[in-house]
């Protein structure tokens, strides 16, 4: 499976392709929010390669300059992605002349001597993405389950800087068991946190995933995803740090996504998407009634 958008690629706005990879997912499988790998193959013989290589054909266009690769886990992880099938992946990209790939990875397979590996003979630039979600350590533990600390975090992020890789850090907006309120400040402080170390953050406001944590909650009305007008107050505090900034959210306006009225969903999800492309706060500047409703969410603890 593979869809298309436009970003902001070494500089300038371009099309980016992601393929999404069949792979026998997330070794981790435990954070509340996350059921990705339920939709994994569970034949581990599964040839990767063949049809990474059959859905860029058909994907690609000589517009694209960028491709990011999707497993629903870890591509760094060798028992997800055999390391003979990483290589031949990213050595491919590099043939076609691809700028950039972007590879996710939980922080445990960052591993100098694998990247190093692979990254031999390719003049490809890698960004290696890792869903950091929230540098405070409690909100890891308690509220995502994450599997490891902010300390983790950073000692991946030295390697992927000595190495020339770029950071990417996927922050979540409005992890369970925070009010509306503290998830606006956990993701403005951790991207504040990280301001120095990821060259672009990737924020990801809460879409309620079957068979999770946040779904048993959201389903006796104890979560609720955040408001879009949380997202526009996050985006705007953080656009003049050093990292690009993007927001590209699923299932805007939907039940089980951000949102925020049916007036001002559509207009605000443009303004999301356009804001991510050139990081200029005035386009985040909107009003609409439902934002009283809002103000009101925020005086709850
Ligand atoms: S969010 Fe990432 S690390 Fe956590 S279970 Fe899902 S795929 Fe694994
Ligand atoms: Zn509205």
């Amino acid at each position: 499976m593979f869809f298309y958008n436009r970003e902001n690629v070494q500089g300038k706005e371009a099309k980016a392709l992601s393929i999404i990879l069949p792979t026998v997912g997330c070794r981790w499988r435990r954070c509340n929010m996350c059921s990705y790998f339920e939709d994994s193959p569970t034949d581990s013989s599964i040839d990767t390669f063949s049809i990474f290589v059959d859905e860029f054909n058909s994907a690609y266009d000589n517009e694209i300059r960028k491709v990011k690769l999707f497993t629903s886990g870890s591509f760094l992880d060798p028992r997800e992605v055999r390391p003979e099938c990483a290589k031949k992946i990213v050595s491919f990209l590099s043939e076609k002349g691809i700028n950039e790939v972007t590879l996710e990875s939980r922080p445990e397979y960052v591993i100098e001597g694998y990247l190093k590996e692979l990254m031999e003979d390719s003049d490809l630039q890698i960004e290696v993405a890792i869903g950091l979600e929230s540098s405070n350590n409690r909100v890891l533990e308690h509220s995502i389950n994450k599997g490891f600390t902010f300390e983790d975090y950073i000692s991946s992020s030295k390697v992927l800087k000595k190495l020339d890789i770029k950071n990417k850090a996927y922050l979540i907006i409005k992890p369970p068991f925070l009010t509306e309120k503290e998830a606006i400040y956990d993701a403005i402080n951790s991207a504040k946190a990280i301001e120095n170390i990821a060259d672009v953050i990737s924020f990801n406001p809460m879409t309620v995933h079957k068979d999770t944590l946040v779904e048993y909650l959201w389903n006796k009305g104890e979560y609720s995803p955040p408001w879009a007008w949380s997202i526009l107050k996050i985006l705007k505090e953080t656009s003049n740090l050093r990292p690009d900034i993007i927001c590209h959210p699923v299932a805007f306006g939907r039940s089980r996504g951000p949102k925020n009225c049916k007036n001002c969903n559509r207009d605000i999800e443009k303004r999301i998407l356009e804001f991510s492309l050139n990081n200029d706060p005035d386009i985040l500047d909107y009003e609409c009634d439902c934002k009283k409703e809002w103000e009101e969410e925020l005086l709850k603890f």
